[in-house]
């Protein structure tokens, strides 16, 4: 995690959890999602 930030990766580098309901990115954890109030939101699988 730390190391891909170091690489500079581009995309979802800074939003790397994602709601799986509405599909909107975060860059930090929620526990509820504050556009949809779904609670899974996630974080993303590109590593
Ligand atoms: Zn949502």
């Amino acid at each position: 995690m730390r190391l891909m930030r170091r690489f500079g990766v581009a995309e979802k580098s800074d939003r790397p959890y994602e709601c799986k309901r509405c599909e909107t990115a975060f860059s930090v954890q929620y526990q509820v999602c504050p556009e949809c109030g779904s609670y899974s939101v996630e974080r993303d699988e590109w590593d």
